[in-house]
């Protein structure tokens, strides 16, 4: 453990002694080095680069994580290389951008993602995940809601991953219900308040994603940060996404948001696979009646709208919370419930709308990392 607290101000020091690729000054002064941040012994920060350079820069990356793992005091760093820019304005249209690399095992990415928090995205997010699983596919989930990663405690999962090799270089991530997850959860302490910029999300997630020893896996739930900031648009343009999946509830506001999520993929050109109107309805336990207190239909005349397809309503349920409070989550705990075989058959169309030769595109040109 480090006995003195670590400050950017130490990270920079070693940072100004390692000269930029083209000789001028170095990675500080050159601007090459994004904002640090800081978790306890975990040092992570992104060095700024375009595809015309991967080679060069993922040399310099290697050397820059090891200046930074020899600064007494830190355990982990995680420097990644990010080719982001400054985010177009609002309504400007983005050219498509080359994504990311393909994940070496992992055949496709699927980000569930909302337009704003606590809409129940995480909860459709593990499901969706256990529902593929019971198709009889491999699964994986990347937890990359950084702010508030909640997909240990959705798994019933604590302790942290093991190493894969010696070195420590690679992890290896934990699983349960047959299902393999990630997440910076693991990482980092709960009560760690975090403050992520763009880069920084980046920069964790590249090497979360990266450096996980991931099994073959067919279908990668990325349960995305909630809303659509810079952060999340970065993400959406570096990784190679096969497709999106967005959650909302059926109020308007929500709605708004959810029409920011679906305008942000279209902007990078992943695919939307569907929206999911969550917290639907309520059947009273007691009187068996249907209550919609949000609305209700909202999302389907939405998605109809937008031309996107809607891939179903998941009703507002007690059981769900309880199990899902409880590291439980419906679809492997409950398997016979209602619940249950909706979030399956949304599974079944994400899984046909996946393998349809309408999503297909060509392989994404790398951005990121290892193009040696
Ligand atoms: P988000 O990831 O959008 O922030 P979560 O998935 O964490 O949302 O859900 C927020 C809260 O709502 C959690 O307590 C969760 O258990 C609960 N929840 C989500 N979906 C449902 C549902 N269909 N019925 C009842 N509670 C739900």
């Amino acid at each position: 453990m480090p006995t003195t607290k670590l400050s950017q101000d130490d990270v920079l020091q070693v940072l100004k002694r390692i000269a930029a690729p083209d000789g001028r000054g170095n990675v500080v002064s050159a601007g090459l080095v994004s904002d640090i941040a800081i978790q306890g012994s975990t040092v992570m920060f992104a060095l700024l680069t375009t595809p015309q350079h991967i080679k060069t820069m993922e040399i310099l990356r290697g050397a820059v994580e090891k200046a930074v793992l020899g600064i007494p005091g830190v355990e982990k760093a995680m420097v990644a290389l990010t080719a982001e820019r400054a985010a177009p304005p609002t309504g400007a249209s983005t050219p498509a951008q080359p994504r990311g690399n393909a994940v070496p095992g992992i055949r496709y990415l699927v980000a569930v993602a909302s337009g704003k928090g606590g809409v129940g995205k995480s909860t459709t997010a593990i499901n969706l995940a256990l529902g593929l699983h019971s198709l009889g596919l491999r699964v994986a989930v990347l937890d990359a809601d950084v702010y508030g990663p909640s997909m240990p405690k959705l798994f019933g999962l604590t302790g942290k991953p093991e190493s894969s090799d010696a070195e420590g270089k690679k992890m290896k991530p934990m699983s349960r219900y047959g299902v393999e997850l990630m997440s910076i959860g693991f990482l980092v302490a709960e009560d760690t308040p975090m403050i992520w910029r763009g880069p920084m999300v980046m920069s964790a997630l590249t090497q979360l994603l990266r450096e996980t020893e991931w099994g073959e896996t067919d279908v990668m739930i990325i349960d995305m940060p909630p809303g659509t900031g810079d952060a999340q648009l970065t993400l959406a343009q570096q990784t190679p996404l096969a497709g999106a999946v967005i959650v909302s509830t059926p109020q308007d506001l929500a709605l708004i948001d959810a029409r920011k999520g679906l305008n942000m993929f279209r902007k990078v050109n992943v695919p939307v696979i569907g929206i999911v109107e969550n917290m639907s309805y309520f059947v009273c336990t007691k009187c068996g009646e249907r209550h919609e207190i949000f609305g209700h239909g909202g999302a389907k005349e939405e998605a109809e709208r937008l031309g996107v397809p809607f891939l179903g309503e998941v009703p507002l349920d007690q059981d769900v919370r309880l199990r899902s409070d409880r590291g439980e989550p419906v679809v492997a705990t409950a398997p016979d419930s209602k619940h249950a075989a909706i979030y399956r058959d949304i599974a079944r169309q994400v899984w046909a709308s996946l393998q349809s030769g309408g999503l297909s595109r060509p392989a994404p040109r790398i951005v990121l990392e290892n193009e040696l």
